[in-house]
């Protein structure tokens, strides 16, 4: 008899037990302790509601849609013509970057960009991935059965990864950095641009978290670099920066300089690769939502939209030197949403995580949870409250005064 036989690719993924634990911790310490009130530090989504010019946007665009004229059907696969002129101009433009209108595909976010990107890509690459990581690199590569280099980041090498010993084809490279906080500067993602083109390597490069660098000299964009046209791909979200984690949009640039191979050596476009993948599996972001998009470059989008980045800085601030002044090393928290902590006295991320939830009832992400290197170090994030941010935070100094 026939079978359908499985992808058991599937079976080599580990579970991620990493959210439900934390859920079921806290609610047997919330059925426990009905009278304590926990502060959650570890959602990695934003809490700030969706910007009044996106809102307006988006109701013109309902109206739009209910009148004969107004009424758009399929969409272009790729983004509407007014969304990727937009990003064209604002993100690149702006920045003395060079990118064309059908370089840019509009999606439904950066995560579906990260995990489909592998389809253009034979199964025979070797990625190379850091350790912490956002899972979804890794999983993605996994369930294709890639082979996998992990590249270790940590306090030694100040959380900058090192070239990779052996040769890889693939190299996800994620700054500002989930989860630790941490940016690359401009002569690292130097290095790495001139491996990748010595080696006829692809980094795709994951820029989410772009708008809350603050510090002059960080690369906001991996095309800052010379020569990056030719070896990276780009994601960027609205998700962490206008608040779209229930929306859906973002968008992936594929250059039409970069080239993939064939076996026999022949160059193949990337960008031609791309545009067919999305033209057969893809049907476009919602007309309602690109025209959201669009609004965040408003004049008064880009207002709003500073307002809500500024308050969460300023919560990360407020983690990162109250952490730091009571005697704690930390990472991130400047360009970033995110603060990583050393675990203090060498106790583990569980521990730790278990300590401040029983005796200070707030909630962080254990580092371990992001893959092995992580294990002695602890997320908080910045997506709170400023009042819940600073009674947290006194929470956890009282604790270990
Ligand atoms: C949140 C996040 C994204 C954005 O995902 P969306 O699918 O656009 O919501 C991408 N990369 C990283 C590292 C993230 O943390």
């Amino acid at each position: 008899m026939k079978m359908s036989l499985i992808n058991e690719n599937f079976l080599e993924l580990e579970d991620s037990y990493l959210f439900s634990t934390i859920a079921k911790k806290v609610s047997k310490f919330v059925e426990e302790n009905p009278d304590k009130k926990v502060i959650k530090l570890g959602i990695g989504d934003v809490t700030k509601p969706i910007i009044p010019a996106c809102i307006e946007a988006m109701h013109k665009a309902v109206d739009e849609m209910g009148t004969k004229e107004g009424f758009r059907g399929y969409g272009p696969e790729q983004g509407y013509d007014f969304l990727r002129k937009a990003i064209v101009e604002n993100d690149y433009k702006a920045r003395g970057i060079q990118i064309d209108e059908d370089e840019v595909f509009v999606s439904d976010g950066a995560k579906c960009d990260c995990g489909n990107i592998v389809d253009i890509f034979a199964q025979e690459n070797i990625v190379a991935i850091t350790d912490p990581v956002y899972p979804v690199y890794m999983d993605t590569n996994v369930m294709s059965g890639r082979k996998i280099t992990l590249l270790p980041v940590n306090t030694q090498n100040n959380f900058t990864p090192e070239l990779p010993k052996e040769k890889v084809d693939l190299i996800y490279l994620c700054f500002p950095n989930n989860p630790t906080g941490t940016v690359l500067g401009k002569e690292d993602l130097e290095k790495w641009v001139k491996y990748a083109k010595e080696n006829k390597s692809v980094i795709l490069y994951d820029a989410a978290y772009e708008v809350f660098i603050t510090e002059r000299g960080i690369p906001h964009s991996i095309y800052e670099i010379e020569g990056a046209k030719d070896v990276a791909i780009e994601f960027k979200s609205f998700s962490k920066t206008a608040g779209f984690t229930g929306l859906r949009c973002g968008y992936v640039i594929v250059p039409k300089s970069l080239n993939g191979y064939t076996k026999s050596g022949e160059q193949v476009s990337l960008n031609k690769m791309w545009n067919r993948r999305t033209c057969t599996k893809f049907n476009g972001v919602s007309y309602i939502v690109q025209r959201a998009a669009e609004a965040v470059y408003s004049e008064e989008g880009q207002k709003q939209l500073k307002e809500n980045i500024n308050y969460y800085l300023e919560n990360a601030r407020i983690i990162k030197q109250g952490l730091e002044k009571a005697g704690f090393t930390c990472y991130g928290g400047v360009n970033s949403p995110y603060v990583w902590l050393k675990t203090p006295e060498n106790i583990n991320s569980w521990e730790f995580f278990d300590k401040l939830l029983n005796e200070a009832a707030v909630v962080g992400t254990p580092g371990v949870g992001f893959g092995e290197c992580g294990e002695g170090y602890f997320r908080l994030t910045a997506f709170s409250t400023k009042e819940l941010t600073e009674e947290a935070i006194e929470r956890i100094i009282k604790l270990f005064k």
